[in-house]
């Protein structure tokens, strides 16, 4: 579709596909980037993929929506997004979000200053497929037409001359996959609307009512984590198995055997990690169990299926799936006899069991729950262990996890830590509530189908690929080692794919880790050095 402004009604009339997007017109990045030969070419679809799935938004697929294979099943599906819509907008089917989700759509005094907040729409060029308001304004058209049946004069009156067909839907659909649901957005609107939230609910309506979801969050997420026991398909037997390796590698970097706990009833925490810890970066359950050895916490680790995967992607795309991976986890923590649960490093679980679960824990299931970091604060601030912040003696910087940061306010234990044990520590800017999003929110660090990690890295991770560079300008010189302190599992592996992608290592000598790996670096009774850097 070629022609300069795109408009609502483009959703539904247009043929083809709405939006090319060109990389030189997306936001600049600072030195050694400052160029076009450093931006990689963006992959572009195959004509068979083409044929197969419903592309007509931007070129690239988070879902892969089949094309319905006629105008009755077009109608069909149609016909779902309308009732489920209704759904959306009654008591009785969405009692967890109808308040915030009506006042969001009620609301709206388009003055677009929740734009400028977006790292999507800055990082695009400004492309208005992209402007928070414009996925919010299409459902809130489609409703007021639709569900509230305004009257004509109303409808005029206010420009809403959307038409409800497939292609709007299987647009809308996939357009609920370019926002990270960091809610930058929802920060700054001076009335306090939530177009982050307009977006999960889209995505809901698609998981719940048109069984329309990624498949790396449903078939492979959630689904395989409440039967395999963990979204990374680890059984039961391979995570025992895992434990076992993970303490002959402790006893093979310190010089001394470590028992990592396990469904130990009566302990006073039960500690989950995301399982992607265990298989991708396995120094940070072992930094933990290192560290909570040494200052004598009293915890337990669960083999019991779904307790020994923190994840619960039903926070991103369906709250029937987030209730069921929850009340999972209460339960083991209960029949443990813990006393509370505490999260490790990573933020979407830290969300879903604090805060979101919160509306499904009742009576002895509503167990205390905490981040991790307030205790690794006090061990480290309060020195229950021996430190040595000279052997962090290089730059890093810190990024803040939209969940556990923006969206619960846990701020600044891990920049006591860093201030403490990292001398060359600096922040990023803008930094802890303000802070953007890895790129990887909502699940897109999660999912690397076809061209869309071309997306995530080029538009969605932008703003923090440019913090990062700008955090590091000083010491930019690949020969200066640097480190990004990411704690957060989703966040590290975004942040491990952006830096990939733009080669960051060779051209800038920047690497990335948890939090945990940085006290481990610094104990004094740790000889070796625990952090890690690539190979050049
Ligand atoms: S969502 Fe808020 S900030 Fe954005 S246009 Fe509407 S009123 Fe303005
Ligand atoms: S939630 Fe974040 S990514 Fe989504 S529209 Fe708002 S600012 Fe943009």
């Amino acid at each position: 579709m070629k022609k300069n402004k795109l408009t609502l009604k483009d959703m539904s009339s247009a043929s083809g596909q709405l939006v090319e997007l060109n990389p030189e017109e997306f936001m600049k990045l600072p030195y050694p980037y400052d160029n076009s030969e450093s931006q990689p070419p963006l992959k572009q679809l195959t004509d068979e993929v083409r044929e197969k799935y419903e592309c007509g938004l931007d070129g690239h697929l988070a879902l892969k929506l089949p094309q319905p294979k006629s105008k009755e099943e077009e109608e069909q599906l149609v016909n779902k997004f309308l009732d489920g819509l209704r759904k959306l907008l009654s008591k009785e089917n969405n009692w967890t979000f109808l308040m915030p989700l009506s006042l969001s759509l009620e609301y709206c005094a388009k003055c677009q200053t929740c734009s400028d907040a977006c790292p999507i729409y800055v990082s695009s060029g400004k492309k208005e497929i992209y402007r928070p308001t414009f996925r919010a304004e299409a459902l809130r058209r489609i409703v007021n037409k639709y569900i509230r049946k305004k009257g004509k004069f109303s409808l005029k009156m206010t420009g809403n001359d959307i038409e409800l067909n497939w292609k709007l839907v299987a647009r809308l659909a996939e357009l609920a996959y370019r926002c990270t649901l960091c809610r930058r957005c929802a920060q700054t609107c001076p009335i306090g609307v939530d177009n982050g939230l307009i977006t999960h609910e889209l995505r809901k309506l698609f998981s719940q009512e048109l069984g329309i979801a990624p498949e790396e969050l449903h078939a492979k997420g959630s689904v395989q984590h409440l039967q395999k026991g963990s979204s990374t398909g680890m059984i039961q037997q391979a995570f025992a198995d895992t434990l076992e390796f993970l303490e002959d590698d402790i006893e093979e970097k310190i010089g001394r055997r470590i028992t990592m706990p396990i469904d130990k009833k009566g302990a006073e925490i039960l500690l989950i990690h995301n399982a992607g810890e265990y298989l991708s970066w396995p120094e940070n359950p072992m930094a933990f169990a290192i560290i909570f050895d040494a200052a004598g916490i009293d915890y337990t680790l669960s083999s019991e299926i779904v307790g020994y995967d923190a994840v619960n992607y039903g926070l991103w795309y369906d709250d029937v799936q987030l209730a069921r991976v929850a009340l999972k986890h209460a339960q083991i923590a209960k029949d443990l006899g813990v006393k509370k649960i505490v999260v490790g490093e990573c933020g979407h679980a830290h969300k879903a069991i604090s805060v979101i679960a919160d509306r499904v824990f009742t009576g002895d299931l509503n167990i205390p729950r905490e981040s991790c970091m307030p205790i690794l604060e006090d061990i480290v601030v309060n020195e229950k262990i021996k430190l040595d912040p000279s052997k962090n003696d290089f730059p890093v910087t810190l990024h803040d996890p939209c969940n556990m940061v923006r969206l619960m306010g846990v701020v600044e234990p891990q920049r006591r830590i860093l201030r403490k044990i990292a001398p060359q520590f600096r922040e990023m800017e803008p930094h802890g509530v303000e802070n953007y999003c890895c790129g990887g929110g909502s699940g897109f660090a999660i999912m690397p189908s076809l061209n869309f990690p071309d997306w995530r890295s080029s538009i969605s991770g932008r703003m923090k690929f440019k913090q990062i560079l700008d955090a590091f300008q000083d010491v930019i010189d690949p020969s200066i080692k640097k480190m990004v302190c990411a704690p957060c599992s989703n966040c590290k592996g975004g942040i491990r794919d952006l830096l990939a992608y733009y080669n960051a290592w060779e051209k800038t000598g920047i690497a990335y880790t948890g939090l945990v790996e940085f006290i481990v670096n610094a104990m004094v009774d740790v000889k070796e050095p625990y952090i890690e850097w690539p190979e050049f």
